[in-house]
């Protein structure tokens, strides 16, 4: 090897921006990605004001996102009955120097995809190779394993290996082979899109019901000025005994509306018909809420994992996708820092994955949506006014202590240095 090479095992959101970062910083990269036909996969993520931060400091604009998605205004909880139990503002209109957005998934993906191979070549992603495995060398250096989609096996040699290959990781796999098995907690969640009226702001993220039976809706594009119509995001969610166990974790098994419409008869306010706009959805998929236990460590030798790989979450606080992206970020600044060794990988690991480990667990015990389970314990989730069950002070202090938890607490953020400064890049 004439230059250090890092691999990357992976080209979802996270290794896409981890591949952003290191042709910031002159690091020479290879991303390897099983699936042959890239496509816009998924439905709706928020994108947190931190993780857009590290995407404008990777040359993207808002002009970028603004094709992927839209700025969010709002993030509100409402109850059975339709009252409101919270809401505040979020990304600029929250006094975040920078926006939060309501994003599709897939569309992010690809614009991310589409910047790398620009700026990178296109040889920078090498599609339909999945990397089954990894070897360590005594002389530091590790092999990737890959088999590609026509069958053949091939091997790769590089400095450094990143497992960025979510969920299922093979990476992960093997660092960790006495891994528990996926953990599901019983929450079924079915995921699509619809036409409708985006309600209150235009642009808000509303949780509607209980813990164990609610609706999750925001709009990831702007309304059509003609019909008025955007497109909405929406996860319709009930938790099930979850005894027998659950065996599968596919982000594209389809469902019928008719599976689950029956939850939600009767959720008709004045201001949103649920059954109306889950009716109109084009696809559906059924997805269980689920996640891993946390592992003590993310790292081996010259290997480290980032993304869902390292610390697959619930998605009740939103951060998947925006933590996989600053993931990528620390790892770059600690390269910077240590070079491409694996002493830099130590100190991202050091960095993250203690902290992320909590907030995995945080977020299987309901992440920001516990407020829902304190209003459901105190009244059943029906009340007339919140003050009564829950007052003000004691929603705000729980607020504050999951932003805090997230890296998204304002001050702090809007005060922290970039943590790659620009112009920064690995020394030769
Ligand atoms: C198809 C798909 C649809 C999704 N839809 C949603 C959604 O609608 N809403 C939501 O909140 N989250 C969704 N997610 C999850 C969300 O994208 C992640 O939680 C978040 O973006 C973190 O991304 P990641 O890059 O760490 O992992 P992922 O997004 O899971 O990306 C991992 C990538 O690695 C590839 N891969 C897997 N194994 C290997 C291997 N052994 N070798 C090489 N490549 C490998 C996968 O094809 C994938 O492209 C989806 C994920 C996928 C893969």
């Amino acid at each position: 090897m004439d230059e250090p090479l890092v691999m990357i095992a992976g080209g979802g959101i996270g290794g896409l921006a981890l591949g952003l970062t290191l042709h910031q910083i002159g690091v020479k990269f290879v991303v390897f990605e099983a699936v042959q036909d890239l496509r816009p996969l998924g439905v709706g993520i928020s994108v947190q004001p931190n993780a857009v931060r590290e995407l404008f400091d990777l040359g993207l604009t808002e002009a970028d996102l603004n094709t992927v998605g839209i700025p969010t205004k709002e993030w509100a909880l409402v109850g059975l009955n339709g009252n409101d139990i919270y809401s505040e503002p979020r990304g600029r209109f929250a006094g975040y120097n920078w926006p939060q957005y309501s994003a599709h998934r897939g569309k992010l993906q690809m614009l991310l995809y589409h910047k790398l191979i620009d700026r990178a070549g296109a040889g920078a992603v090498r599609l339909g190779q999945r990397v089954s495995g990894y070897l360590t060398h005594p002389d530091g250096t590790v092999t990737a394993q890959i088999r590609h989609a026509d069958g053949s096996e091939s091997q790769e040699t590089g400095t450094l290996l990143i497992g960025a290959d979510g969920l299922h990781s093979a990476v992960r796999a093997q660092m960790h082979p006495d891994q528990p098995p996926i953990q599901w907690g019983g929450a079924i969640m079915w995921r699509g899109t619809s036409l409708g009226v985006p309600i209150r702001t235009g642009s808000s993220f509303v949780g509607l019901g209980t813990h164990r039976h609610r609706l999750v809706m925001y709009p990831i594009s702007p309304a059509d000025p003609k019909t008025g119509l955007a497109t909405i995001n929406w996860i319709a969610e009930v938790t099930v005994d979850n005894s027998q166990g659950w065996t599968s974790g596919d982000w594209n098994k389809k469902a019928q509306i008719s599976d689950f419409i029956h939850h939600f008869e009767g959720w008709q306010h004045d201001w949103l018909d649920v059954p109306a706009l889950l009716s109109r959805a084009s696809d559906v998929y059924e997805y269980p809420m689920i996640d891993r236990d946390p592992v003590p460590t993310w790292q081996d030798g010259p290997v480290a994992l980032l993304g869902d790989a390292a610390h697959v979450m619930y998605p009740t606080g939103s951060n998947g996708a925006s933590q996989a992206i600053v993931d990528g970020r620390v790892l770059g600044a600690r390269l910077l820092a240590y070079g491409i060794t694996p002493e830099a990988l130590s100190a991202y690991n050091d960095t993250l994955c203690a902290p992320l480990s909590q907030l995995v667990l945080r977020n299987r015990g309901a992440g920001p949506f516990g407020l829902l389970n304190m209003v459901e314990e105190r009244c059943g989730g029906v009340f007339d006014h919140i003050d009564e069950v829950l007052g003000p002070q004691e929603r705000a202090a729980f607020m504050a202590g999951y932003k805090s938890a997230a890296g998204l607490a304002i001050e702090a953020l809007n005060a922290a240095e970039s943590i790659i400064p620009a112009g920064m890049r690995v020394a030769a």
